[in-house]
Order: C-alpha cells, then sequence, then structure tokens
C-alpha cells in the first residue's frame, strides 16, 4: 500500500487525508502548528493517524508522495527535505483531480474569484444541474471528492493552489485578471506570479475553454508567450470580440460559437465595473456549458450579492453603509471606488503589503469628502491622501466601532460610507471576515 503525507492540517489538508484514507492509502498528516479541534475530530472520525506542533522526519519522508498545503510556502525547511529526497509534492486540487470524472469550472486571477465562482455556481445551480462548489470557498475539493457525486465542479483555484498542480485538467479554465498580490511569496517576481495563475491553462485539450480579461494588459502580454489549444473566449469592455464577451447598447453580448445571448446591464444584480467583467466571464461559462439565454439572463438578475464584497450594509439617516472588508488590496478598492455615485466618507487601512496608492488618486479627489484611517500604522496613507483630501478630513482610529462613529460624524445626508480597506486586516482583527462583521455591528449599533 503506498503511503501518502499530507502538510497542513486545515480545510484543505484534512479534506486530501480524507480522500486518501477513502482511496484505500495509509495515509499520515502532519502539521507544524495546532491543529482546530474540528479537523482533529475529522481526522479521529476517519481513523486518520497525524501529529501536530511538530514534523517528525522519519513519518514524512517514508512517503511516496506529499500533498502540501497552499499555505505552507515550498522554502520552508521540511518541504526542502522532502524535495531533497526526491518525493513528488503535489498539491490537494491536483490529487482530487485523479479521482473525479465531473466537469470542471476553475476560476483563479488576483480579484473576483470569489465573486464569480459563486456566479457560476448560481448559475449552473439555476439551470438545474449537479454542482458542487469548492476549492478556496466552503469544503474543499478533495473532500467533496471523498464524500459526493457531483456532475459539475465549480472551484476557487488560488494560485498556491496552483503551483503544485501538474495533471490537474479543467474543461473551463478562468483567469478573472491579474494585479500584483502576494508578491512576496513568489520571490517578488511578477512574472513567476503571473506563470503561476497560469498554470490553470497547461493542460487544456482543443475542446476546452480558456476564459480571460483581454482589457488586462499582463493577462494578454503572457497569453503572447503560451501555446494554449484551448478555445479562447476574452471578455472585454473595449471594442468587440468574434467569441467571448463585450459590450454593445448598454448590453452584455456573449458569442459563444454560432450562438449569441445579450443581458442589459441595468438588469445585472451586481453594480460595478469590475462586476461586468465578473458577469461576463460566468455568461461565458455558462453558455458554454450549453446553459440556455434564458436561464443566464435570470440568473444574473437574481443573484445576491455575497458577504464582504461591496454588500450594502443598511442606510442610517440617509447615509449608506457598504461593507468591502474583502477589498485588500489597490485594484479591488479602486474598483469600489468607481461604482459610487455619491459622495463618499472611505474606511481604509490595516496591514500595508507594499501598496502604491497612486492610482487611487484621481478617484479620491473626485469622490472622496473624508477618510477614515482604520489601522495600527497610518502613516503611509496620511502621506498619499492628506494633499487631496485634507488633514482636517482624515481621522485616526483603532476599532471598527471608533471608525464607523468618525465616518458616521463626517457624512451627511446622501453621502455613502465605505469600507474599502486595500490593505489586509490583521492588524486589528483575525481576518477580513472579523472586519466585516464588526463593521456591520457597528452600523447597526450606530
Ligand atoms: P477574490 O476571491 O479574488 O479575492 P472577490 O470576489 O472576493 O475576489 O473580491 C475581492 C475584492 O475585489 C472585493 O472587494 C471586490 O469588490 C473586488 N473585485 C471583485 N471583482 C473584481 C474584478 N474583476 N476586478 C477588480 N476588483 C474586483
Amino acid at each position: 500500500m503506498s503511503r501518502i503525507v499530507v502538510l497542513g492540517g486545515a480545510e484543505s489538508g484534512v479534506g486530501a487525508a480524507v480522500l486518501a484514507k477513502v482511496k484505500g492509502f495509509d495515509v499520515f498528516l502532519s502539521d507544524k502548528g495546532t491543529i482546530k479541534a474540528e479537523y482533529a475530530e475529522e481526522l479521529d472520525k476517519w481513523g486518520i493517524p497525524y501529529e501536530q506542533g511538530t514534523h517528525s522526519e522519519e513519518l514524512i519522508l517514508s512517503a511516496d508522495e506529499v500533498i502540501k498545503s497552499p499555505g505552507i510556502p515550498s522554502n520552508v525547511p521540511m518541504v526542502r527535505k522532502i524535495e531533497e529526497k526526491g518525493i513528488h509534492i503535489i498539491s490537494e486540487i491536483e490529487f482530487a483531480g485523479r479521482y473525479d470524472s465531473a466537469k470542471k469550472i476553475c476560476i483563479t486571477g488576483s480579484n473576483g474569484k470569489t465573486t464569480t465562482t459563486s456566479l457560476i455556481y448560481y448559475l449552473l445551480q439555476q439551470a438545474g444541474l449537479n454542482v458542487g462548489l469548492g476549492g478556496n470557498i466552503g469544503k474543499s475539493y478533495a473532500y467533496q471528492v471523498a464524500t459526493e457525486h457531483f456532475d459539475y465542479y465549480v472551484l476557487e483555484i488560488s494560485s498556491f493552489q496552483l503551483d503544485n498542480c501538474y495533471d490537474f485538467r479543467p474543461d473551463i479554465a478562468i483567469i478573472t485578471n491579474i494585479t500584483p498580490d502576494h508578491l512576496d511569496r513568489y520571490d517578488h517576481d511578477m512574472e513567476n506570479y503571473v506563470r503561476a495563475k497560469f498554470r490553470i491553462t497547461r493542460n487544456l485539450r482543443p475542446e476546452d475553454c480558456f476564459i480571460f480579461d483581454s482589457d488586462d494588459e499582463i493577462t494578454i502580454n503572457h497569453l503572447d508567450k503560451i501555446v494554449t489549444r484551448a478555445k479562447k473566449l476574452p471578455f472585454t469592455q473595449k471594442g468587440e470580440v468574434e467569441q467571448g464577451a463585450f459590450l454593445r447598447d448598454n448590453k452584455i453580448v456573449v458569442r459563444y460559437e454560432k450562438d449569441e445571448c445579450d443581458i442589459y446591464l441595468e438588469e445585472l444584480a451586481l453594480g460595478g465595473k469590475h462586476n461586468i467583467y465578473n458577469s461576463m466571464a460566468a455568461a461565458i461559462a455558462a453558455k458554454a456549458s450549453g446553459i440556455d439565454n434564458e436561464v443566464i439572463r435570470g440568473a444574473l438578475r437574481s443573484f445576491k450579492s455575497i458577504e464582504h464584497r461591496l454588500e450594502p450594509v443598511m442606510s442610517v439617516g440617509g447615509v449608506m453603509y457598504i461593507n468591502d472588508s474583502k477589498a485588500t488590496n489597490v485594484d479591488a478598492a479602486w474598483y469600489a471606488l468607481e461604482c459610487q455615485k455619491k459622495p463618499v466618507v472611505w474606511i481604509v487601512g490595516g496591514t500595508d503589503k507594499g501598496n502604491d496608492y497612486a492610482p487611487l488618486f484621481d478617484l479620491v479627489r473626485e469622490k472622496v469628502k473624508g477618510i477614515v484611517c482604520l489601522g495600527v500604522d497610518n502613516a503611509k496613507i496620511h502621506k498619499a491622501f492628506e494633499p487631496i483630501v485634507g488633514e482636517d478630513n482624515m481621522v485616526d482610529t483603532r476599532s471598527a466601532d471608533e471608525a464607523v462613529k468618525a465616518a458616521a460624524a463626517m457624512a451627511q445626508d446622501g453621502d455613502v460610507v465605505l469600507l474599502s480597506p486595500c490593505c489586509a486586516s490583521f492588524d486589528l482583527f483575525t481576518c477580513y471576515e472579523d472586519r466585516g462583521e464588526k463593521f456591520k455591528e457597528a452600523v447597526r449599533n450606530l
């Protein structure tokens, strides 16, 4: 019996271990940190041996194959040792793909993955297909392959999950866009990051589809450098395309093979220029999956926005509060500001990931009347935006409660208070969800 060792005991690692167990491998899981109680219970339930707080070399280096969780960087000593010993390292996605014959629609990119993935899942559900949702969202893909049977999967896949994929093949691959993010994990080399994202296309066959943003220069430049046999289906808001999606007369037009489908922009459930892109990508994927035009239109109209992504919270005293806590980089915040039609009091800040704020200057000049900094160190935000909004219109806060009160004091009837922080949340919160929850709670308490 061959031996599989799983490194990392969270959602993806535990899912991979369960699948390995179900497939009859001798499986062992090792996590250098602590394993959360719910995951330890799961491992116990399936009778999977594991260790935490340490990596025991003798138990790990005896593996025939190692499944590495995406959170573990490839330069940590244990991973190096595994490589030196010549043991093959794969990702949970690669492993699960071996045991799954469902049609797979896989989404990667810098921004818009969760939105696009959720939209496509909803579209396929509305079409009555037997479809699972996984990857970075909800239950891991491997766990579902072990315990469910679906005809389709819609999978959100981060570049870290693609890093150790080799033979995994989506039927439809989507790159939403590529902007600098997580460069710390790619030796600060943009080319490495772009290449990691493009791994999603490497096994595509001529009958498979590759959906991408042809307005995104980074994507287009890289596409010139690779060979793919897949059907190329770009989406764009500039000009027309023969196959893919584009804008005409205030409508999205989707062209796939000989068929066409159009949807009025004003009918889309999700607002903002970025969501036009996301809706285009989703509509192409749906069309390529053979879904009827009426179902596509209906689903794009009735989709409900997802938590922490431009999520309207409530209106208090004529001021609308919007939770975009998931905007953890400059590009995401750019789109959030871009789609605001009313004067904005902007709540921004957190753990800076090496941000360059310059791309936001014009939008801030045009739309932002006041800035509430929500972070431990706000110096960079002051330096960037004080010359635009003025020192008197900027305040520093250190909790969601304080930030919401400060924003409420600045805002007037008809304004919007937008939490779109551009930064990670770890200085003051446990994660972006925690930041969003606390923001919403503070708004409800106003
Ligand atoms: P991801 O899963 O890639 O992080 P999300 O769908 O969760 O993406 O959205 C993350 C943030 O990026 C949100 O704040 C959202 O408003 C913004 N966003 C969504 N789609 C796009 C897009 N296509 N381009 C740029 N920003 C986007």
